[in-house]
């Protein structure tokens, strides 16, 4: 029950209506039994400054923020850590003693994700294909958790430089285009292999990443931050030439339980948020 003590988080985009957060985060709460509830909190660009302030003025233990606020929501912030800074958005704001700081989870939650499926980064050599903001993540997780070697595949190679460029001091990153014969030599060593572009996410099921399998390392883990459809084309042809495959699924899941831990101090129940994101899911599907 909603009470007048009840602790509030909530989530800033526009619009709102998509995200799973929500559903995940106030399962958890009930799971946890815990006085907080998460509201969402649609908050059109023009209104984003305004709505950073009300988070304080109401008391809110933070928020999370998404599209298209990620990185216009930085200007507004008392603080932004270093993990947002080098990802260059902010996914969780939280209000300490009426100072709003931003942070980004996505990088620990991919970690997370890649330690659950038994496939851990120290020592690895990593393959991503694109170079966008989910990649940013990806990179900044990476470095800080022990990989050896990043190489990036990009199709804009200004754009690719550009990324790289602002990881070169934390760690070895290449980037070439992907029909490079250096990126063909990477792939034939990599220990993982990640698609972070959004080919072959949903409605699109068909497309998929320029790769030729017979260049891939036979035991690399492959890795879709997608998760709708939760077996993209790129993880079934993956699957079927014999490599470990792991979806964005738990990246979700596991960015979303960092900001809780964020917000809170303590750890969600997971199950409990893995069950909303699948019975969400099959409703949205059913609905559509
Ligand atoms: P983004 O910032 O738009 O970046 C997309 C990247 O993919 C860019 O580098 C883009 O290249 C590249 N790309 C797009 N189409 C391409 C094509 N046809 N061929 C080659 N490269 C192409 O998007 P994002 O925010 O990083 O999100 C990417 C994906 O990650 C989405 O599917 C999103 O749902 C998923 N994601 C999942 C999680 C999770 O928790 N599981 C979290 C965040 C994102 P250009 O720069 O040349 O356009």
């Amino acid at each position: 029950m909603i009470t007048g003590k009840t602790n509030c988080v909530g989530i800033l985009g526009y619009p709102v209506g998509h995200s799973l957060s929500p559903v995940m985060h106030n399962a958890a709460f009930e799971k946890n039994q815990m006085d907080y509830v998460y509201i969402p909190l649609p908050t059109a660009p023009t209104d984003l400054k305004t709505a950073v302030s009300a988070l304080k003025a109401w008391n809110f233990c933070g928020a999370n923020v998404t599209i298209p606020h990620k990185v216009a929501v930085m200007e507004y912030l008392d603080e932004i850590a270093e993990d947002a800074r080098m990802i260059g958005a902010v996914n969780t704001i939280t209000i300490r003693d009426g100072r709003a700081i931003g942070s980004n989870t996505d990088g620990i939650g991919f970690i997370a994700s890649l330690r659950k499926a038994d496939a851990p980064p120290e020592g690895g050599r990593a393959v991503l294909l694109g170079a966008g903001g989910a990649a940013r993540a990806v990179v900044w997780g990476l470095l800080q958790n022990g990989i050896e070697k990043i190489t990036i595949l990009v199709r804009n190679i200004e754009k690719g430089l550009d990324f790289a460029k602002r990881f070169a001091s934390y760690g070895d990153i290449n980037v070439y285009t992907f029909n490079d014969t250096d990126a063909k030599e990477a792939l034939r060593t990599c220990t993982l292999l990640v698609n972070t572009t959004p080919l072959g996410m949903a409605p699109n099921l068909d497309a998929m990443p320029e790769i030729d399998w017979a260049d891939v390392a036979a035991d690399a883990v492959v890795y879709d931050l997608i998760y709708t459809p939760l077996m993209t084309r790129f993880l079934c042809e993956a699957q079927e030439r014999g490599h470990l495959v792991i979806n964005g699924k738990d990246m979700l899941i596991e960015q979303g339980a960092e900001s809780f831990l964020r917000w809170t101090g303590r750890e969600p129940h997971r199950p409990s948020m893995e069950a909303a994101f699948d019975s969400f899911w099959a409703s949205r599907q059913k609905n559509d």
